[in-house]
């Protein structure tokens, strides 16, 4: 159960009511976000709403049987828009673009990618500073200097950051420089980073893990919504299954699961959902159609010569070409109403 409190609640109308919870055999948490103040109420027993409904000091209570409660369609049917500012929103209805490399490697290609990004109409750049490698021997990021370098370039150009955040030391320092705090793969179920960057108040954008189920991943992002930061975005990137012949297997399936499921936007990361640089835009315009808010993708000048992933990274052009085409699938998508 979600109770959330009338700002104007007392200390003793609250203790009633959780005194009242309690007594139907539901354990008591109280969660204040940025947005408002709540009470989660977990247990199994069925009980009468209107009982706890009536008392003082309650603005709205609903029934929430799944695991994840905040960020649950069952608790806010209207979706969330996340605004970054300046007018770049990543919102259902709409269809945002964020590509870049998969790092940051120099001033000259930071500035190249901002042009493309600019010529193609792109308002979100990709790229990360502190990298996930699997090989300790692998480039590893150009860290904090590269982000601040990286961020006077951006917005002066009007391009937002997402960006990777590995562990909660780097949340400060990257705060001044960071639109999107990305959580990826290997983090997902890094509680303790979760729950710090609940007490942020920029958007998380968490990716799904690599063996991560649907309902963990939402579970992440109930971390971080119950922490006080309610503004999350879900990001779909392809699951470790038993086939090799792909990096990873999209599935796109989750798009319209965790749609259903939650009121967060949801991205689709083509890029390292398969990892083959040929078949990104094909995956892009299918997640495009399975009903994603956004798309993620990986480009760079010349991507063999990318640090990272340059194998499934696009070069200018087809990155600009994949651009048009995501905006042309979109427009398509919104004709098509099957169901
Ligand atoms: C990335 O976005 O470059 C990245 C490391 O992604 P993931 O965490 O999905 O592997
Ligand atoms: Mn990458």
């Amino acid at each position: 159960m979600i109770i959330q409190l009338k700002e104007s609640i007392s200390d003793s109308q609250k203790d009633s009511l959780i005194a009242e919870v309690n007594k139907i055999g539901y354990k008591t948490t109280e969660v204040k976000t940025q947005l408002g103040d709540y009470l989660i109420g977990i247990g199994k027993k069925d009980f009468d709403i209107r009982k706890i409904g009536q008392m003082e000091g309650i603005q709205d209570i609903h029934i929430v049987s799944d695991e994840y409660k905040l960020v649950s369609k069952k608790w806010k049917v209207s979706p969330t828009t996340i605004d970054l500012g300046d007018g770049v929103c990543i919102k259902d209805g709409d269809m945002a673009i964020i590509a870049g490399p998969c790092s940051i490697e120099s001033e000259d290609q930071i500035k190249k990618v901002i042009a493309h990004l600019q010529e193609s109409g792109i308002r979100m750049m990709r790229g990360g500073v502190f990298k996930p490698r699997t090989s300790p021997y692998a480039f590893r990021g150009m860290g904090i200097e590269g982000l601040k370098l990286w961020h006077d370039l951006a917005s002066a150009a009007g391009i937002k950051i997402v960006t990777e955040v590995m562990q909660v030391s780097q949340i400060e320092e990257m705060y001044p420089y960071t639109d999107v705090y990305q959580v990826g793969a290997r983090n997902t179920q890094n509680f303790n980073l979760l729950d710090e960057l609940g007490k942020v108040d920029k958007a998380v954008m968490i990716k799904r893990g690599i063996s991560g189920t649907i309902e963990e991943l939402l579970q992440s992002a109930e971390y971080v919504f119950s922490g006080g930061n309610e503004k999350l975005i879900l990001c779909e990137r392809g699951i470790r299954t038993y086939e090799r012949a792909s990096r990873n297997t999209l599935d796109l399936n989750a798009v319209p699961i965790l749609k259903a499921k939650s009121h967060l936007p949801v991205i689709v990361d083509p890029s390292h959902g398969i990892g083959i640089r040929e078949y990104v835009p094909q995956m892009a315009l299918a997640g495009v159609m399975a009903g994603a808010d956004g798309i993620i993708y990986e480009t760079h000048e010349v991507p063999e010569k990318a640090y990272s992933d340059g194998q499934q990274t696009l070069d200018f052009a087809q990155s600009a070409r994949l651009a048009d085409w995501i905006r042309k699938t979109f427009e398509m998508r919104k004709g098509f109403e099957l169901l």
